[in-house]
């Protein structure tokens, strides 16, 4: 076995055995899981012979340390957080391959003209606070300081506590201040296992990621008809919320799948869809319904397209069902576009080069965000992410790892 691959078994080895409890891997945000496994990527940092240090707000710098030592450097990065009883990949993987990479580099004796900073992020999925991106939200000086005040769901104890127990400092994040200065990135790489299943079923071990999915999202959308007897109220007669809704949900199926036919990217979800428990009744017609329009695409345009048309139909729909939609503001998260020269650069070192949008968020959505040039690479996984049963094979990690390093190797970008 090649060194570098040996190193990520091993951490991949190390890192299961210190966060697994019961059947899943728990790294809490800022918590004892997330701290072990901070303290492994360090240790394993330390003896590859990187410089190593910790921000204010302990996301964890690895610097393989370039030709010149002030030019922008490249940082590869992921998180080391976990959801709760989540796999072992989700995020480390992202990690451990920035070690791989910086390990090959030097077994290469290759030294770049810019440092290389692997980072372990922090606080990315933050589910025990139900705010993303706290690491390296907070690196960049974006998050809302109103954050320190929220408490951790198992403990109560605040972020503004739970920092200054593990020995951070929680005033950059009350000060706004800026602790990674975006000028002096040159580019932002992140490695992740893919998180749906089509690495699997086009049998493809890596990707490149086009972009993040942007969301767009009807949270509070409803329709008010008026409640009547099933049998008694004819049709011309009925104000029925559930069947518009239905209408108008079927409309959106519709135009995604023309979308869908012409290659567009999109998804549209309706993940609730109620009415009234203490209305509704077998032999009622409905009177009220609430639903969500969850809408994404890498495209902004396409988002707004679809918002556009769902007002348009709701308003037809209402017409002709006789009732009435409010489908209430949108709450709104931009795509993050990944990086044209990057992209390119990473899909020549792919042996079957394949690209795809990523659904799901990741840091590299914050880093894309502040204008730093970013690329990702999806790893095959079987079984989704989340949950304890992600599988992916070293084989597959080791073609994604290496498309990373091919590109290092390949600077500047043509
Ligand atoms: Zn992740």
């Amino acid at each position: 076995m090649q060194p570098e691959i040996e190193l990520a078994a091993k951490l991949f080895d190390a890192l299961d055995r210190a966060t697994r409890q019961g059947r899943g891997i728990v790294r809490d945000s800022f918590g004892d899981g997330e701290q072990a496994a901070h303290d492994i990527i360090r240790s394993a940092a330390l003896a590859l012979g990187l410089e190593v240090s910790v921000d204010a707000i302990g996301n964890l710098m690895m610097t393989l340390p370039g030709r010149d030592r002030r030019a922008p450097r490249i940082i590869i990065g992921s998180h080391l957080d976990s959801s709760p009883q989540s796999g072992n990949y989700d995020g480390a993987a992202g990690v451990v391959a920035g070690l791989w990479v910086a390990s090959a580099l030097r077994s290469a004796g290759k030294q770049l003209d810019c440092d290389v900073t692997v980072m372990g992020i922090r606080a990315e999925e933050s589910s025990w606070f139900n705010i993303s991106y706290l690491g390296s939200g907070g690196a960049f000086g974006l998050l809302d300081p109103a954050c320190l005040a929220v408490t951790r769901s198992d403990n109560g104890r605040s972020l503004e506590a739970t920092l200054l127990e593990r020995g951070f400092d929680p005033r950059p994040i009350r000060e706004r201040r800026v602790l990674l200065d975006p000028a002096g990135i040159r580019a932002y790489l992140e490695l992740h296992i893919e998180q749906g299943p089509t690495l699997v079923a086009e049998r493809l071990p890596a990707a490149v990621v086009t972009g993040i999915r942007g969301c767009k999202r009807f949270r509070n959308a409803r329709c008010f008809g008026q409640y009547a007897h099933s049998g008694a109220v004819n049709r011309p007669h009925r104000h029925d919320a559930v069947a518009a809704t239905v209408a108008l949900l079927h409309h959106l199926e519709s135009i995604w799948l023309q979308y869908e036919q012409r290659g567009a990217d999109l998804t549209i979800t309706f993940g609730e869809l109620y009415t009234d428990a203490a209305c509704h009744a077998p032999s009622k017609i409905a009177g009220e319904t609430h639903f969500v329009i969850d809408i994404r695409s890498i495209s902004q345009q396409f988002m707004d397209e679809v918002a556009g048309e769902a007002r348009h139909a709701a308003v037809r729909i209402g017409d002709s069902y006789r009732v009435a939609f409010d489908l209430g503001a949108t709450s709104d998260s931009p795509p993050a576009v990944m990086d044209e020269r990057l992209r390119a650069g990473l899909l020549a070192q792919l042996q079957q080069p394949y690209e795809m949008p990523s659904g799901a968020g990741h840091d590299a959505a914050v880093f894309a965000k502040v204008g730093i040039p970013t690329g990702m690479i999806f790893v095959r996984n079987e079984n989704g992410s989340h949950n304890p049963d992600e599988a992916m094979t070293l084989e597959d990690f080791d073609a994604g790892a290496r498309a990373l390093l091919g590109l290092l190797m390949n600077l500047p970008l043509p």
